[in-house]
């Protein structure tokens, strides 16, 4: 899932390989989850200790996995803005996926690979140190299994190597099978066909989350449903802006003003009937950067009022050409958090890109080729 909103609100944790690792702030639900059934339970703080070990090491795995995606789509000159870490798992954020099924197919199955290999590693070390002798105890129950870290690596590992090969977006299982049909058919029929699975077992998962009462399973059933509609409706919406040019999509009437206009000016022409976002342009007429008019309301509430735009400073926006791809631009814009993109021509601010007008323009679009019938 590549997703920029996800890292705002994340603890930065570490950087390897350049690839900074974030804690999402929701991740606290899951040490307070386990301190509460622990707690219900009337277990001590021995036990709530050895939980929140046993989901470091988990989250431990998990950080190896999406390294495992990162590491390989850098091979195909794929970079990764970072690995953000949610209660239900880790996202990777690929600056994007790539179009080509194999390259898409090899990143995936990356993921995975690296469970299996530590999975791997943990039973061929139980092997050598002959601590097999635990698996006939654990058929015959006594042993004290979860004590046992190597075992238990092994176990997770095996979990997490199954779980994410689940057919259903965003778990790897669901890319590789669009992969996998993409070699065979078109792009967006793969999508269409691995999302409608993902719909099916996420609705399965859901129901038996709550037929055996695991609210995390649920979540997660809710989350793979509302992903794989995602997935389906950018690969379509991709499809159909595929040849589409920014002129044709963008705005030319939009919202801009000088970067020396003071703040308090901009908010009067806001409250006049302003726009969801100003650009912000220099004295050689092109863009600076894009303000979003909370940007401006919260300028005003710091004591801002008399301040420069170019002072607050606006977002810094990468400009668009009337002839670049509708689809990629609005990708770019999406990518850099921003609410419009800037179309320069000619050396002269045109037009401006953004997603409600996008939406606007491809229903009409679409009602155009169809008219309903009466
Ligand atoms: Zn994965």
């Amino acid at each position: 899932m590549a997703s920029g909103a996800l890292s705002r609100g994340a603890l930065p944790l570490f950087t390897f390989k350049g690839i900074p690792v974030r804690l999402h702030w929701s991740f606290i639900a899951l040490p307070v989850y386990i301190g509460w059934s622990a707690f219900n339970e009337g277990l001590g703080w021995g036990h709530v200790g050895l939980r929140l070990a046993m989901v470091a090491i988990v989250f431990g795995c998990v950080v190896l996995h999406e390294f495992g995606h990162a590491l390989t789509a850098r091979r195909f000159g794929v970079g990764t803005r970072d690995i953000t870490l949610l209660p239900i798992g880790g996202v990777a954020s690929l600056e994007r996926m790539p179009e080509e099924p194999r390259q898409e197919f090899w990143i995936t199955v990356a993921g995975p690979a690296v469970n299996l290999v530590i999975a791997l590693v943990a039973v061929i070390i139980m092997a050598l140190l002959g601590l097999t002798s635990i698996f006939t105890d654990l058929l015959v129950g006594g042993a004290p299994v979860w004590s046992n870290a190597l075992l238990f690596l092994a176990a997770i590992n095996i979990w997490l190597f199954l779980f994410n090969l689940i057919p259903a977006f965003p778990m790897d299982g669901g890319r590789i099978l669009r992969s996998v049909l993409a070699m065979r058919m078109p792009r967006e029929r793969a999508t269409r066909i691995a999302a409608g699975l993902g719909r099916a077992v996420a609705i399965i998962g859901i129901a038996y989350a709550l037929y055996s009462q695991q609210p995390f399973l649920a979540l997660i059933g809710v989350f793979i449903f509302l992903a794989a509609g995602a997935e389906a409706r950018n690969v379509a919406q991709r499809e159909h802006l595929r040849g589409i040019r920014v002129q044709e999509v963008m705005r030319t009437r939009f919202w801009s003003m000088g970067a020396a206009t003071t703040v308090r000016h901009a908010t009067q022409e806001l409250l006049q009937g302003g726009d969801t976002a100003l650009i912000v342009i220099g004295l050689d007429g092109l863009p600076v950067g894009v303000l979003h008019k909370r940007d401006l309301i919260h300028a005003v509430e710091a004591g801002r009022a008399n301040d420069r735009l170019v002072d607050l400073p606006p977002r810094e926006a990468p400009s668009g050409g009337i002839d670049d791809g509708a689809h990629e631009s609005t990708e770019r814009m999406i990518l850099a958090g921003l609410p419009l993109l800037p179309v320069v021509h000619d050396r002269r601010l045109v037009g401006a890109l953004d997603l409600a007008t996008l939406d606007e323009y491809m229903r009409l679009r679409r009602a155009n080729e169809s008219p309903a019938q009466n």
